[in-house]
């Protein structure tokens, strides 16, 4: 198969590894900077351009899309699939868990578990918005956070009012959510890929630190999952659209809760923590399921 592989950067270890295991198993692969790609949006006869080359004869497309860049990696993207070519997650998937509210907003229609949550733009109510969240503690976190900055513990109500009073004066969307004490300061990261989860690690933030995040210290631990973690990570998944992703869970004392399902899932660390190869298990379902034509929105929508 001739396979695109959208990624800014072909140093990554997890665009490294796609491309390893694609070129072991006989595959042609591209690694393609998004932001380089041009397209010619002429009626019924779309293309991509790349560095003065019509890119044409490709079997699947594999968007490593950082959120930097969403929006016009998600048009790329659906570009491709305009040309029939297979894409490992569709745009309006990628769009979908990009957008915080509307993943939450689609999860919770699903019945999905989640912390109980609220947003907002610009309360007049602020104590009303902590009262339907539960009250303190609280986690407020400003929406276009990533890595854990903008995530904030608000202990008491009177510092939850002095965080969301501060948010609202830069004018940011606010998330406001139930403090899980009782996961600890780890969460679960469950990869799944099609409609398993082929691995999963606990990510345990450094002491005294409720944010489990890698980039902030947190180390990585293979875990067992129950069946109703497992259950819920692909559910997640499903209901984004997401045929590859990394569904974030909570242990809490009301069951597993999805905190973000991440479309772009790095692979280093839970290739290290669980010493699995999930980048030949990714290429398998690209070979498995790249059928020209069979994309379900063929960006539409
Ligand atoms: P980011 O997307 O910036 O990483 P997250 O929403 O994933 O932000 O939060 C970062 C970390 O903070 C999570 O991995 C988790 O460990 C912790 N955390 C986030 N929300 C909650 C919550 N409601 N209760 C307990 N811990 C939380």
């Amino acid at each position: 198969m001739k396979i695109a592989v959208l990624s800014r950067n072909p140093k990554l270890y997890s665009t490294q590894r796609l491309v390893e295991a694609a070129t072991a198993r006989g595959h042609e692969v591209h690694v393609l900077d998004v932001l380089r790609c041009y397209m010619n949006i002429t009626s019924l006869k779309p293309e991509v351009h790349y560095k003065g080359e019509n890119l044409t004869g490709f079997d699947a497309v594999i968007p490593r899309i950082g959120a930097s860049v969403t929006f016009y990696g998600t048009a790329v993207l659906r570009q491709f699939e305009m040309m029939n070519v297979y894409p490992l997650n569709e745009s309006v998937a990628i769009s979908r868990s990009r957008d915080k509210l509307r993943a939450l907003q689609l999860l919770s229609r699903k019945g999905i578990g989640l912390p109980v949550t609220g947003f907002a733009h610009r309360p007049d109510d602020v104590e009303d918005l902590i009262k339907m969240v539960g009250g303190a503690p609280l986690v407020i976190k400003l929406l276009e956070g990533t890595q854990g900055i903008g995530v904030v513990l608000a202990e008491t109500t009177s510092a939850a009012e002095s965080v969301i009073e501060a948010f609202m004066g830069m004018k940011a969307n606010i998330l406001v959510q139930e403090f899980i004490k009782e996961a600890g300061g780890a969460d679960i990261r469950c990869f799944v890929v099609g409609d398993k989860v082929v691995a999963a690690m606990k990510r345990q933030g450094k002491e005294g630190e409720f944010r489990s995040n890698l980039h902030r210290g947190g180390s990585a631990n293979l875990i067992r999952i129950t069946p109703e973690e497992r259950s819920t990570a692909v559910r997640a998944a499903r209901t984004m659209g997401l045929n590859v992703c990394g569904v974030d869970l909570l242990r809490s004392n009301h069951g597993p809760v999805v905190m973000e399902v991440n479309s772009s899932p790095g692979l280093e660390g839970i290739e290290t923590a669980t010493n699995k190869d999930i980048a030949s298990m990714i290429i398998d379902f690209v070979e498995k399921n790249a059928k020209s034509g069979t994309t379900k929105t063929r960006g539409r929508g």
